[in-house]
């Protein structure tokens, strides 16, 4: 277990290089907000799993990073890589469900209005 990294920002626009196409939209944050998080140029796009209605561009969005899934990889196909996803959003669905983990809703910084 580690200490949670609490990330947030405005949701702001990618390159729109089809992740929604393919079922799963992220919602990118400005890199700069994970300046303290990793040291090297990277950026924040989570797949949220909740099904919205409508994009939420320009929108406040707050994270609570608890725990690591994997490293990236290389897939053999755009289908495999997919269902991998597709993997590890039920993995961190039963993961958030245990209290190691869900005790963090309750946190201000995620409860908290602006
Ligand atoms: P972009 O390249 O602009 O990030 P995406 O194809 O990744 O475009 O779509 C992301 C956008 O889709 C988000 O900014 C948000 O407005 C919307 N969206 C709708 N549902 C979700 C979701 N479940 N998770 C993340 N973003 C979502
Ligand atoms: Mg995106």
């Amino acid at each position: 277990p580690i200490e949670p990294y609490f990330i947030g920002g405005p949701v702001i626009k990618g390159f729109g290089r089809g992740s929604k196409v393919l079922g799963i939209p992220t919602a990118n944050l400005p890199a700069e907000n994970f300046s303290d998080v990793v040291s090297e140029h990277t950026s924040g796009e989570p797949w949220l799993l909740h099904d919205f209605d409508e994009d939420f561009y320009g929108e406040e969005l707050r994270l609570a990073i608890v725990g690591y899934i994997r490293p990236e990889a290389n897939f053999p196909s755009l289908e495999s890589l997919i269902e991998r996803i597709h993997e590890d959003g039920r993995i961190a669905e039963k993961a958030l469900d245990l209290p190691m983990y869900a005790k963090y809703k309750d946190t201000p910084y995620l409860r908290d209005p602006l």
